[in-house]
């Protein structure tokens, strides 16, 4: 059965499909082991057993699969809880996410080429995101790995993946590759099967923030992608195809998402060191204090408007709304704003929650680094609003 037939089993209109996995008991544990992972520099192992063992990976696969069948719209709910509680594990699976997000949007625009991603995740395989590269500020429209086809269809891969997040624990990476041919170049996508060799992890993750990610630089060395595993062959340059825009959406909403459960948690945490605290002047606790109900409401109108804008894009995807050109501004858009929100929303935090919040062991100071890593993401702030210009003006002359 494919993904689209399978998915009419499925109650993805419920509003908890994408919570279920996510119990009040899994969350505590994942938080409660967050500073630890941070302090030591460390994959998050155990999160990700817990998270396997829940079903977590196939919250994007339909019933049939054995999966939860969850939405953008709902798999982005569930990843702001998961950030909420442990920012780095929800960074990491996200990559996973992605994947199996761009198989259902595809699938439910009737294209079955990724019905395997689905398959598999749900049944406990770990799929990364291998795109972003040295000096390639390209992303997903060049590519300066070498991708060379075989007699049987198949193709190896070599050069150089950075920032490949779930480095320790992937068992399939999503890669492109740029094949010159005698029409010209092409951009071969395909995913890689860690036990056909090939791959090698320098280990060389030691960031500001989001350290749990353990997102390594990965050799890709003759790595041979089998031929049912060759999902599309692009021209260079942005190409009006479902595969990029399922890329870009699942990317853009779900990394906003993450970023967004961060603020929401700074907010939370913000409220509970301004009750703790009290006035010597008034006697009164520190949520009294007009400053501090300032900062803290400030934070949570900034919030609510980040979540209203995430929501509605992840549901415009779902509901396949055509936004014609204006398509892809508006998803880096999304991401520019609420990654930007939300270092607004930690600083305003920091500064309600008084100078113990800039202890190192404290979870806020972890979250202030943490987002920092936001600005980094694509699309950056320049990409989107190059998107943006050429939207609204057109190309430039
Ligand atoms: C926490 C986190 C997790 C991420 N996870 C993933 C992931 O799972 N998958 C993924 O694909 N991307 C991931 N990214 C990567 C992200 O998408 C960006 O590609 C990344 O932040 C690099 O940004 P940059 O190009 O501005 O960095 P830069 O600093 O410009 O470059 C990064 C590295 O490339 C080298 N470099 C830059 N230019 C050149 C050049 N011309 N020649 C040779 N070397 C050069 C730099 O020396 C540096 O080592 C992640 C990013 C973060 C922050």
């Amino acid at each position: 059965m494919t993904a689209s037939a399978a998915r009419d089993d499925v109650d993805a209109t419920a509003p908890d499909v994408g919570e279920r996995p996510l119990t009040d008991e899994l969350l505590a544990r994942v938080h409660d082991r967050a500073a630890g992972y941070d302090e030591a520099n460390a994959f998050f192992a155990e999160d990700l057993a817990d998270l396997r063992a829940a079903g977590y990976l196939g919250l994007c696969s339909p019933a049939a699969y054995g999966g939860a069948g969850a939405t953008l719209r709902q798999t982005s709910d569930a990843q702001r809880r998961l950030a909420a509680a442990a920012p780095a594990t929800a960074l990491g699976i996200n990559m996973h996410l992605v994947w199996t997000s761009v198989a259902r949007i595809l699938a439910d625009r009737g294209i079955d080429t990724l019905d395997f991603v689905l398959r598999e995740a749900a049944a406990g395989e770990l799929f990364a995101f291998g795109v972003s590269e040295p000096g390639n500020d390209l992303m997903l429209f060049d590519s300066v790995t070498t991708a060379r086809r075989e007699s049987d269809g198949g193709y190896r891969y070599t050069g150089r993946k950075i920032f490949t997040s779930l480095s320790p624990a992937w068992t399939r990476l999503g890669v492109h590759g740029r094949e010159e041919t005698p029409h010209g170049p092409r951009l071969v996508w395909g995913f890689l099967d860690r036990a056909d060799g090939g791959t090698r992890s320098l280990g060389d993750w030691n960031t500001l923030g989001m350290r749990a990610s353990q997102s390594h630089t990965t050799e890709l060395e003759d790595a041979r992608v089998r031929p049912d595993r060759i999902v599309a062959t692009l021209p260079v340059g942005p190409v009006p195809d479902p595969l990029i825009f399922a890329i870009f959406a699942a990317f853009e909403v779900l990394l906003a998402s993450v970023y967004a459960g961060i603020a929401e948690r700074a907010v939370i945490l913000a409220i509970e060191a301004a009750s703790r605290r009290t006035s010597r002047r008034s006697g009164a606790a520190l949520d009294q204090d007009p400053d501090t109900r300032y900062r803290i409401a400030e934070a949570q109108l900034l919030v609510d408007g980040m979540l209203a804008d995430l929501t509605a894009t992840a549901q415009d995807v779902d509901r396949q709304v055509d936004h014609g050109p204006r398509w892809f501004s508006r998803l880096s858009g999304v991401k520019v704003r609420v990654t930007r929100t939300t270092r607004e929303v930690v600083d305003l935090a920091l500064a309600a929650g008084g100078g113990a919040q800039f202890t190192r062991t404290s979870e806020l100071s972890r979250l202030y680094r943490d987002v920092a890593a936001g600005a980094y993401h694509p699309s950056s702030d320049s990409s989107a609003h190059a998107t943006m210009a050429t939207a609204l003006l057109g190309p430039l002359a």
